[in-house]
């Protein structure tokens, strides 16, 4: 075989390692969980790719993950019978970070140990939180299909290095040798490894085993065996009933299928039978994921055909936006060597989203109206996102725009949260439309002189500085039979507000400034289409305004700035 070779980590793998053991100290036991979560991936694909290629299973389809320790050699080893790595994916996937929002993470992290620890955890720990724990990490894995002796063996004190070198290994799959450090050697001990790995991976569909203990009189204490046996349930926490279930393992699968570290806001699990036949767990995240805004980020939801993992981020079975939304659905209609293009076409697959895209939306009304301060967290991450909706669902256009929230002339300091049936709750005696304002920040909107009249009559007038506004104002037409209508523009119609003293005195000054209007028109011939006295100012003496069918100023110099 040929001699080790010794590469260097990623500079952003040494600085997350760096990080990770100084923060996530208190919560050292996540290790367990992250290595399992990987060794059921590594299953999973091993699973999926075998459809194709039964050769891969090499007469050995009891997927499962083992874990022992040795207390002399004070060392823990989890082994998967999964697809494995090559040398080259072990340098890859194990040597780098090749992931979206990479950049954003790093450029967030403050020096502040609590909120890095956030931070990280936000990002995903995984494989690299073994040196939370371990000063030494061996990894030994061999890929399906390849032959016993191109195995690999990695090897790293997490420093700055790691080593690869091409061994043998009999059976497929990997297997992960922690060094523990000097003083993590509570972990030698059954008990406590199946206590984490019940509170962690019991949602896990794979057996977990570990060596059976019995009591041995003579020596009084117990002793493992070499009989194995699993520490989890080993069924696939989505096809459980509900009532099977409880919040703290539904909240671990989320861990689990999103990468998040933090728990998720709310989740819906539903079986759906009828035409066509899917079960959904899906969860809404409390945080965006640092890659939201990336063409490239991760999307959508785990599919799974017959309880058989298919893909990660199978992000047809959502409407783009939705995107947040993280889980599983398993569906049992869809053939098991379904692709991504055969995706895009089904019948099955559009039912699937539609369905999805209702379960989710109820699950934030209810979110609206009986967690306020979880709406309005929500909102925060992901309201402009939930925005686009207005124009890609017009089948469910009303149900979002009831899930809208805004900044307006009543809220403080630019706060999005008056939804439009506040808005229209508050209308005024007469006033038949909801009135905005667009600008680039509340700043501008509230500075705009077009709410003079508005301030003066005591309208309220929503604030719209966010960028996706535009372009779901160019969706969303009206709410509640009420136009949805922009302070900027011309002919703004307040007449039916105006009480009989305002109309008069209008007349009278449109007729007392006529020869003036006329100058001004013939002036300005060039450059405006009309002029007109108004009674929409009240302290300033003129102002722009667009035609009813024009494109507004904000759109213009956003389509400018875009260079189009
Ligand atoms: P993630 O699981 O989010 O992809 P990790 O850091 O946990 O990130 O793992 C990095 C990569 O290392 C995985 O995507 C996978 O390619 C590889 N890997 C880790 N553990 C295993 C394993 N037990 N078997 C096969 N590949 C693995
Ligand atoms: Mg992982």
């Amino acid at each position: 075989a040929a001699p080790a070779e010794t590469l260097g980590f990623q500079a952003e793998v040494k600085q997350l390692l760096h990080l990770m053991i100084h923060s996530l100290y208190s919560n050292k036991e996540i290790f367990l969980r992250e290595l399992v979560s990987n060794a059921s991936d590594a299953c999973d694909k091993l699973r999926f790719e075998s459809i194709d290629n039964p050769a891969l299973l090499e007469g050995d389809s009891e997927l499962r993950i083992r874990i022992d320790f040795d207390k002399d050699a004070r060392t823990i080893t989890l082994s998967d019978n999964g697809i494995g790595l090559s040398r080259d994916e072990a340098v890859a996937n194990l040597g780098t970070i090749a992931r979206s929002g990479t950049k954003e993470f790093f450029s967030r992290l403050t020096g502040d140990k609590q909120k890095d620890a956030q931070l990280i955890g936000q990002f995903g720990v995984g494989f690299y939180s073994s040196f939370i724990v371990a000063d030494k990490v061996t990894v030994v894995s061999r890929r399906a299909g390849l032959p016993a002796d191109q195995a690999v063996r990695w090897e790293s004190d997490g420093q700055g290095e790691f080593s690869v070198a091409q061994v043998e290994k009999a059976d497929r799959g990997t297997e992960v040798t922690l060094h523990l450090r000097a003083d993590e050697d509570d972990f030698l001990d059954g008990w406590r490894l199946r206590s984490v790995l019940r509170r962690y991976s019991d949602h896990i569909s794979l057996p977990i085993q570990m060596r059976k203990e019995d009591y041995d009189a003579e020596k009084s204490e117990q002793v493992r065996t070499d009989e194995w046996e699993s520490v989890n349930q080993a069924n696939a926490l989505w096809t459980r009933s509900k009532s099977d279930v409880t919040d703290e393992q539904y909240r671990e699968f989320y861990k689990h299928v999103s990468h998040d570290f933090q728990d998720p806001a709310a989740w819906t699990h539903n079986r759906v039978e009828g035409r066509s036949e899917y079960t959904q767990l899906l969860y809404i995240p409390k945080q965006a994921p640092f890659d939201m805004w990336d063409r490239d980020a991760r999307r959508g939801v785990k599919l799974y055909v017959k309880r058989v993992f298919i893909m990660d981020d199978a992000e047809q079975l959502l409407p783009s936006y939705l995107r947040f939304v993280r889980g599983v659905i398993d569906s049992a209609d869809l053939p098991l060597n379904v692709s991504r293009e055969i995706l895009q076409e089904s019948r099955d697959v559009r039912a699937i989203r539609e369905g999805s895209a209702k379960r989710i939306l109820s699950l934030l009304e209810d979110l609206a109206e009986n967690r306020q301060d979880d709406y309005a967290a929500f909102w925060a991450e992901f309201g402009q996102v939930l925005k686009e909706g207005t124009g890609e669902d017009p089948a469910n256009q009303e149900r979002i725009a009831k899930l809208l929230r805004f900044a307006s002339t009543s809220t403080e300091g630019g706060a999005q949260t008056v939804s439009l049936a506040d808005y229209v709750s508050r209308m005024k005696e007469g006033q038949d439309k909801i009135y905005y304002v667009t600008a680039d920040s509340v700043a501008a909107a509230s500075a705009s002189p077009h709410l003079e009249i508005f301030r003066k009559k005591g309208l309220e007038v929503l604030l719209l500085t966010d960028r996706v506004d535009e372009w779901m104002l160019s969706h969303l037409r009206e709410f509640d039979g009420k136009p949805l209508s922009s302070v900027a523009k011309g002919g703004l119609d307040l007449e039916s507000l105006a009480d009989d003293e305002e109309k008069k005195r209008q007349t009278e000054v449109a007729e007392q400034f006529k020869p003036l209007v006329e100058r001004l028109q013939t002036a300005l011939a060039d450059k405006v289409k009309e002029v007109r006295v108004t009674l929409r100012l009240v302290d300033s003496p003129a102002c722009v305004v667009v035609g009813e069918h024009e494109l507004s100023p904000h759109l213009l110099r956003m389509l400018k700035n875009a260079g189009q």
